[in-house]
């Protein structure tokens, strides 16, 4: 055979791996990282992703898992057991909160939802079992920008980890592990594989100590994710930096809009002077603002789906950070199972409507948006 020297990394769709004989086992345990045993356990894609995320984010190692929620479920089972107490933003990903009010409490762990306005003041929520903090570094559909350094200066007075998703943001924007956090998890599903084609998620850790935890809990609960996944998933993280300078040039340019249009009644975004925490987005997103924003037409039923219907180009897709653009429907998807008061308490009306932006020619995107309007 011809020796093989591939340019990219070969699919290794393997569920086990081979050994010489006792000394190569020998050498899997006494020199971990070297070779690959059991694909559950590791596999060379999901270690490249893992590896290559890690470097973005700076930490002293990454984890992957079969999805963003798995990474969640990794992270907060790496600190905490029965008896445990969490503290989570009440602006979180409604997955998130699903999973610690509705499953983690059975198991024995407590959840206490942080106010917005009490995040960086936690003297009154913190008790002597808390563990972490998880919060979001912009929140969603709202885009509320969170200080992480700030936060994390709290979290840390208080002796509890800081857990940041960082989605939306992408390492690109933020790196909350040199702003103090403990560790950072992200849908890869969203902007890392960033072509609506995957399903995974990571676990970047500042500690080896958390770092062998995270390993330790992914493999024990069968949280991996799969090579092809992995190796589909490196893929587009190579292009992560480019697409995101045009995720946001693109929203910039497209909230800059909707904020001067007749029909738009309000618009959120960080890029945008009026936003509450403008200049932190700027300082805190290397001088980008993301690819997420949402806006409000009027709040009637009728109003939003003739919006709907009249985009050529823009589907409806509950999900975000693709290179093409889709609208979202927060209050029918991801905050529907709020009561009305919460919902309304939050701002998000009947009229709300959440913009993923791609990576299209902007001005495609403007004459689709403005003919939509037009039937508003
Ligand atoms: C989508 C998402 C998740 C969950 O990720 P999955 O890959 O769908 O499991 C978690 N946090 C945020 C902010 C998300 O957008």
């Amino acid at each position: 055979m011809p020796q093989i020297t591939p340019k990219t990394t070969p699919i290794y769709q393997t569920s086990v791996f081979t050994f010489e004989d006792l000394n190569a086992l020998e050498l899997y345990f006494s020199e971990p990282g070297k070779s690959y045993m059991y694909t559950r356990y590791g596999n060379p894609n999901t270690e490249e992703l893992a590896q290559e995320i890690n470097k973005l984010e700076g930490g002293a190692g990454a984890v992957v898992t079969s999805s963003g929620m798995s990474g969640i479920l990794a992270a907060v089972l790496s600190i905490c057991k029965a008896g445990d107490h969490i503290l989570c933003a009440e602006e979180i990903y409604g997955g998130s909160s699903t999973l610690l009010s509705q499953e983690l409490t059975r198991l024995g762990i407590e959840v206490t939802y942080v106010p917005t306005a009490d995040t960086y003041t936690l003297s009154s929520y913190v008790k002597p079992t808390t563990r972490l903090l998880l919060a979001e570094t912009m929140s969603n559909p709202l885009l509320l920008v969170l200080d992480i350094e700030k936060l994390a200066k709290e979290t840390r007075a208080h002796n509890i980890k800081l857990v940041i998703d960082n989605t939306f943001a992408t390492p690109v924007l933020t790196k909350p592990l040199a702003l103090g956090a403990d560790m950072v998890i992200h849908s890869i599903t969203k902007y890392i594989s960033g072509h609506s084609d995957v399903t995974a998620g990571v676990v970047i850790c500042k500690q080896s100590e958390d770092l062998q935890r995270v390993q330790k809990v992914m493999m024990v609960l069968g949280l991996n994710l799969s090579p092809f996944e992995g190796w589909l998933a490196v893929r587009g993280l190579k292009t992560l930096r480019l697409r995101m300078k045009q995720h946001s040039s693109n929203a910039l340019e497209i909230a800059s809009y909707l904020q001067q249009h007749p029909k738009v009644e309000k618009v959120w975004y960080p890029g945008l002077s009026a936003h509450p925490q403008h200049e932190l987005a700027k300082q805190q997103g290397n001088g980008m603002f993301g690819g997420m924003l949402s806006f409000k037409i009027k709040d009637d039923t009728e109003a939003v789906n003739r919006f709907m219907q009249g985009l050529q180009h823009i589907p409806f897709a509950p999900s975000l950070a693709g290179v093409s653009t889709s609208i979202s429907y927060p209050m029918g998807t991801s905050h529907r199972s709020l009561t009305p008061e919460q919902q309304q308490s939050m701002g998000i009306t009947t009229g709300v409507i959440r913009l993923s932006v791609g990576i299209e020619e902007p001005e495609e995107l403007l004459a689709d948006l403005e003919q939509a309007l037009a039937q508003v």
